[in-house]
């Protein structure tokens, strides 16, 4: 069976007092989820030094929401995974809906942003995921094929990626797909990794992301094929990271 991983982005949220609120979910998260889960929470870049050394040593781990492609150079104002790794994170987040949107970031850029997360030996977790528009038009699995084949790189493992579904339609807004609708999306992302990456694809955790909180994460977390949630609003508190946390 596959260990399920907890994980939050903080996204452009968090100064030095915020430290705090991760402490609490630090020194908490192995009680609250009876040590049975990984734990991560991804911080902004400014953030993430002082972030590992709140959490060292408690079953929690820290990680980035980006990095560019490149290890260094002429690239004023990005940051590089072997900086992120140089702070003492250990997973970087690549493909987030709002970098895709923000940012006009291809399926191809995150490709090559995991590339770069495995050159700084670190776990990338590949965001994918359909919009309102798309769900309505019934091109989900369809946007799901193309996006996994786009960003996950032929040589990823279940060691150095995890995949996070996320509806960009659930994402900040309180809605959630139906457990039915959750389940076909992970067994068809499932599916798809098994072609790619055979045995890998069999254990990758697929995490599901998209207002998951303390209220409905036991009822996502025990759809087949979700190994983990990764959390937004959720994360910012103590109390609701580790509510969810201790549905496991
Ligand atoms: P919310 O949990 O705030 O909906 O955000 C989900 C998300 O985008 C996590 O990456």
């Amino acid at each position: 069976s596959i260990r399920p991983l907890v994980a939050g982005n903080w996204k452009m949220n968090g100064l030095s007092a915020d430290l705090e609120e991760l402490k609490a979910m630090a020194t908490g998260f192995e009680e609250a989820c009876g040590g049975a889960v990984d734990g991560l929470i991804c911080t902004p870049a400014t953030l993430i030094e002082r972030a590992a050394r709140t959490v060292e040593g408690q079953g929690l781990s820290v990680g980035g929401e980006d990095c560019h492609a490149k290890e260094s150079g002429a690239h004023t104002g990005d940051v590089s995974a072997e900086m992120i790794a140089d702070c003492g994170a250990s997973h970087i987040i690549v493909g987030h809906s709002e970098r895709r949107t923000d940012h006009g970031e291809s399926s191809q850029t995150v490709a090559e942003k995991a590339k770069a997360v495995w050159r700084g030996g670190l776990v990338a977790i590949i965001c994918v995921g359909e919009t309102e528009a798309q769900r309505k038009a019934g091109e989900t699995l369809e946007v799901l094929d193309e996006q996994i084949a786009g960003s996950v790189p032929g040589n990823a493992t279940a060691d150095n990626m995890v995949v996070a579904y996320e509806p960009v339609w659930a994402i900040g807004t309180g809605l959630t797909p139906t457990v039915d609708d959750v389940a076909e999306a992970h067994a068809h992302i499932r599916a798809r990794l098994v072609e790619r990456l055979g045995e890998h694809g069999e254990a990758v955790r697929i995490l599901y992301g998209g207002s998951v909180k303390p209220s409905n994460a036991a009822e996502l977390m025990a759809v087949d094929n979700v190994n983990g949630a990764l959390i937004g609003g959720a994360s910012l508190k103590a109390q609701d990271f580790l509510g969810i946390a201790a549905t496991y």
